[in-house]
């Protein structure tokens, strides 16, 4: 580099190299618009990347080549813009996947998932949580590894979801309160050092449930489309909060932003493992709900389960409904509080916020628009999640994210 001539005429190559630069800063952007369903056509492909229709056309024929989409030009296809038919774009259905992994209070679930958030094949495992997180998460990835085996899918890399607030830039488990973890368990490293004894491909990574399911419904699912995303849920046990703004999670200064499960909604309430009293944590969970209805929880079911049972089978039962809008309108202090700190766009709601908003919506949507500040002008959407396992989802979110930001780099 050093003075040497280009021996090149500038022109010509200026030209040449930006052109392959376009093309190739144009692959990330392409592939999430496939992948987020935004562009269905070549034709509205080439509108949303502002290109050429000949740049789009190279950039579809790239992915194509790179096994990550499928571009179909029989004649039929979906009319584009100009009213001719386009090709149409979708997901490769045979393409690579990425490893996703989920630790909650009752076991573990693996699969295996495609561009689209599609799960290709998923196994669940019951166990006991033992307290050394190598060891649940090294069964985890042996059920992923199995998966992979089985489908001979290759893999992009590893994504994991656990129930606790994970401090970043360590990757340290903070509370894993309903598992048997150390606080502070160092699970991205455990995880990644699993992925790589089994012998798998590519980077692996590890963050909060909630802050997934976020990630994965405002790419797949209730969340597309809104700019400050609120979303609250309940695991099997607790609640959790995300906040997705302009498509990025919004994870504080270090990973531990909207911990919404100490919000305080009943000031002598329960007591709460963090020190308080009354938090949404312990108001607002399964738990809560079982022993609101007088109903002793058994070993048998998971506490989502049987809450979740609860209410959609019995909910003519006197103490089953009154213990439902006593969570509800515990549930509808907490959003009326984010709602005002916040000013989300769009509310979304899993687990069993999700099953409390569809037993009685307008009583819940009345108690966030009573009691809060800019809720009672207009109001804020109030939604449910839709995709099964979005945790799941949002955790194969982030071992795709490499090849969304560079395609060509990740796989070459
Ligand atoms: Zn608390």
């Amino acid at each position: 580099m050093s003075g040497k001539a280009d021996p090149r005429p500038a022109g010509e190559g200026t030209t040449s190299r930006t052109r392959l630069d376009r093309g190739r800063g144009a692959l990330g952007p392409a592939l999430e618009l496939v992948h987020t369903g935004r562009a269905p056509t070549r034709a509205v492909l080439t509108a949303e990347l502002g290109v050429t229709r000949a740049t789009a056309g190279a950039v579809a024929a790239e992915l194509e080549a790179l096994g990550l989409i499928r571009v179909d030009a029989r004649p039929g296809a979906a009319a584009g813009s100009q009213g001719r038919p386009s090709h149409r774009l979708s997901v490769a259905e045979d393409g690579p996947v990425a490893l996703a992994a989920q630790i909650h209070a009752d076991g573990f679930r693996a699969a295996l998932v495609g561009l689209g958030g599609r799960i290709v094949a998923t196994a669940p495992g019951r166990e006991v949580v033992d307290p050394d997180p190598a060891k649940v998460l090294g069964s985890v990835v042996a059920a992923g590894a199995e998966l992979l085996r089985e489908t001979g899918r290759r893999c992009v890399g590893a994504g994991l979801a656990v129930p606790s607030a994970v401090a970043e830039p360590e990757g340290l488990a903070l509370n894993p309160l309903h598992l048997a973890w150390p606080a502070g368990a160092p699970v991205r490293e455990i995880f990644a050092e699993q992925v790589r004894a089994a012998g798998l491909d590519g980077p692996a990574f590890a963050a909060n449930d909630v802050n997934l399911a976020a990630l994965a419904e405002h790419r797949h699912g209730a969340g597309r489309g809104s700019r400050d995303l609120l979303c609250v849920a309940t695991g099997h046990r607790g609640v959790g909060g995300a906040l997705v703004l302009d498509g990025r999670l919004h994870t504080g200064s270090s990973g531990l932003a909207l911990e919404v499960g100490h919000l305080a909604v009943n000031p002598d309430g329960r007591p709460c493992h963090c020190g308080s009293r009354g938090c949404l944590d312990v108001e607002a969970d399964p738990l809560a709900l079982l022993t609101a209805a007088g109903r002793d929880p058994g070993p048998v079911m998971s506490l989502l389960r049987q809450a979740d049972e609860l209410i959609r089978g019995r909910y003519d039962d006197p103490r089953v409904r009154t213990a439902t809008e006593q969570l509800i309108d515990r549930l509808g202090l907490g959003l009326a509080g984010l709602v005002n700190i916040l000013n989300p766009d769009r509310i979304i709601l899993g687990g069993l916020h999700r099953t409390l908003l569809e037993a009685d919506p307008d009583r819940l949507r009345a108690v966030v628009a009573d009691r809060s500040l800019w809720g009672r002008s207009g109001g804020v959407p109030i939604l449910a999640c839709t995709l099964d396992h979005n945790s799941l989802v949002g955790a194969a979110e982030l071992a795709w994210q490499p090849v969304l930001d560079d395609p060509l780099g990740a796989l070459a």
